[in-house]
């Protein structure tokens, strides 16, 4: 983040501030997934209170990532966005926001070297703290209670008290973001991202793992390059050594949303100075819907999610409402389609988008459509159904000749048992070992990495 800090960006494209918009406008649209607060004048308050903290992010920033998104749709460099499928309170701790980051690094490496472009780190952190659910209520024994929403809203554990949703929790969300955020900035500036020194990244756990030889071959030789390239120009190349990062959550709480967008003195129009990169989810892309309201006003780089069952022309429609000025780096569609049903849904979109001339980034979350339940109850995810969706989005792309300049992951540092398969073949009977998620299941270590292999091997290294 610190290069992106120093960058000028107040002159970037002008483009028209949104018409009949404020912060608050989606209140006179229909809002799913919101919680019911029992007490309104509580929610008041803390959205009062939240109005009022300081910012974790600054408007160059997000138009910096914003420059850089543009970047990626026209194939000048790939975009990497993963982590959890929602952070929780109790993880934010120092080991796990550091194995994260060390994830991410690795799989960014991996993909520097094999792509031979520039990678865009995007965190799914410092902010995830809002889920989307299938149903309002979750039954257990004849008791019925609200969901879990997230650690925004109330809390996972089955009681009457802990599913309450609590207001404070916007708050807590808020200052929990902003450790973590402030943490990674540190760790960053610090130096644990130089690329002088990857063995900062290493994990201790998977010394052992069968691609840890091609991951140290890839390592000697970055080492290689940044020493030769210093020689060459004779001193030390700082920025030459040194990684960026963004953060992005679903913009899916709004009064969270409202609360934390800012107008500043120096770049004009609306920002939602709580994350660089918000995007809508799946369930929340209602083209008359509170969601498309909210985030059509603020200049942020955002993604929108789609589905299977989405037709072109409403995906045309929705992109004209959230970039009606057709702007490099606004927008960033994310599909997640499924194994299954990627070649029968995605060529429709990339064609309709290509001949409208639109100018959005494609990537691919090969995690969403891919969900399972096995008999005995627990959420998984296959391997194979992950790399082979998103085999198919690269050669789905290569047929409509449009690109494909990202993916989008959910993955931990942890050594978790959440997904089947991968390099050392996780099975049903591994997923009781070490399965943590109280949403849905990540990609491990081993598997990121491989995935990032995946892709190199895809996109040509
Ligand atoms: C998510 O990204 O965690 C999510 C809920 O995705 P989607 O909206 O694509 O289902
Ligand atoms: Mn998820």
């Amino acid at each position: 983040m610190s290069n992106a800090m120093r960058a000028n960006e107040t002159t970037s494209t002008p483009v028209n501030v949104a018409k009949d918009w404020a912060p608050t406008s989606w209140k006179n649209k229909t809002a799913v997934q919101q919680p019911v607060y029992a007490d309104a004048a509580a929610l008041d308050r803390a959205v009062a209170e939240l109005r009022e903290l300081p910012p974790l992010v600054t408007s160059w920033e997000v138009l910096a990532l914003k420059h850089k998104l543009a970047d990626a749709a026209e194939g000048r460099c790939f975009l990497l966005q993963g982590g959890d499928c929602a952070e929780s309170f109790s993880d934010c701790n120092s080991p796990l926001i550091s194995n994260r980051l060390k994830v991410l690094l690795q799989m960014s490496l991996v993909l520097v070297h094999g792509l031979k472009l520039p990678v865009v780190r995007v965190g799914r952190f410092a902010g995830q703290y809002a889920k989307p659910r299938s149903a309002d209520t979750e039954t257990r024994d004849g008791v019925t209670l609200p969901c879990y929403r997230g650690d925004i809203v109330n809390a996972p554990e089955f009681s009457a008290g802990a599913r309450e949703p609590d207001p404070q929790r916007l708050i807590e969300a808020h200052s929990k973001s902003a450790l973590t955020m402030n943490f990674v900035r540190a760790l960053i500036d610090g130096g644990f991202a130089d690329l002088h020194h990857p063995e900062y990244w290493d994990l201790a756990w998977v010394e052992h793992s069968p691609l840890q030889g091609e991951y140290r071959r890839m390592v000697e030789s970055i080492g290689d390059s940044v020493r030769f390239m210093e020689t060459l120009a004779g001193v030390p190349l700082s920025t030459f050594g040194k990684v960026d990062f963004y953060t992005s959550h679903e913009a899916l709480l709004l009064n969270y949303e409202q609360a934390v967008t800012r107008q500043v003195p120096r770049n004009w129009g609306w920002f939602n100075l709580s994350t660089h990169f918000p995007w809508i989810g799946m369930r929340t892309a209602q083209l008359d819907g509170a969601h498309v309201e909210y985030c059509r006003g603020i200049r942020n780089p955002m993604g929108l999610k789609v589905g299977p069952g989405v037709k072109p022309d409403q995906l045309l429609r929705t992109i004209d409402a959230l970039d009606p000025e057709n702007e490099p780096g606004r927008l960033t569609l994310i599909t997640r389609m499924g194994a299954a049903k990627i070649e029968a849904e995605l060529p429709q979109h990339l064609n309709a988008v290509k001949a409208e001339g639109k100018r959005v980034l494609w990537c691919s979350d090969p995690m969403h459509g891919n969900g399972e339940t096995l008999a005995n109850g627990v959420k998984t995810r296959r391997f194979e159904n992950i790399r082979a969706e998103l085999d198919f989005a690269f050669d789905i792309h290569a047929a409509c000749g449009t690109r494909l300049g990202g993916v989008h992951l959910e993955l931990t540092g942890e050594n978790v048992t959440e997904c089947l398969g991968g390099a050392r073949d996780l099975t049903e009977a591994d997923l009781a070992r070490a399965y943590k998620s109280t949403v849905d299941p990540r990609l491990n270590y081993e598997q990121s990495l491989e995935i990032a292999m995946l892709i190199v091997r895809k996109r040509g290294g």
